[in-house]
């Protein structure tokens, strides 16, 4: 998993050497005896600021997150991957909300 993710961060950035990572853990959910998982905020996380925050971590680099996984609501379905993608297309690349999507439609 480390050397593919290393791999992929050389291609994309045409870098050589890529630090090792202080860890690295993987976890195969949809092995037995769990059968699948599915993501879900930390209890007390405020999921409201916290995602706001995820959808560009370091304020001054080019790297936007969106997906299921960063929704505040909306967590594990569709919807909430394409809402953080609506919000983060918006709020940073300064993107019109579509006009087929209704006003009142709350994004957050
Ligand atoms: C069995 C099942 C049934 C579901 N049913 C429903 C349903 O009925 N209704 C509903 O709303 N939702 C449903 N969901 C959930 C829904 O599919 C997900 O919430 C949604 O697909 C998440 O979209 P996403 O873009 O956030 O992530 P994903 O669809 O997981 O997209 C992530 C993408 O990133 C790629 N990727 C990962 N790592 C790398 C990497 N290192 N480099 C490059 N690419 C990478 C992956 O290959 C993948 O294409 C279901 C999910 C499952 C598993």
């Amino acid at each position: 998993m480390v050397l593919t993710v290393q791999d992929q961060l050389k291609e994309l950035h045409q870098v050589e050497n890529i630090p090792q990572p202080y860890i690295a853990v993987f976890k195969n959910w949809s092995a037995k005896p769990f059968g699948g998982g599915f993501h879900f905020w930390k209890p007390h996380i405020k999921p409201w600021e916290v995602a706001k925050r995820v959808r560009r971590p370091k304020q001054n680099e080019n790297v936007y997150i969106c997906g299921e996984a960063y929704a505040a609501s909306e967590q594990t379905w569709v919807e909430g991957a394409l809402k953080t993608t609506e919000l983060m297309l918006q709020k940073n690349f300064k993107l019109e909300k579509p006009e087929w999507l209704s006003l009142s439609y709350n994004l957050d």
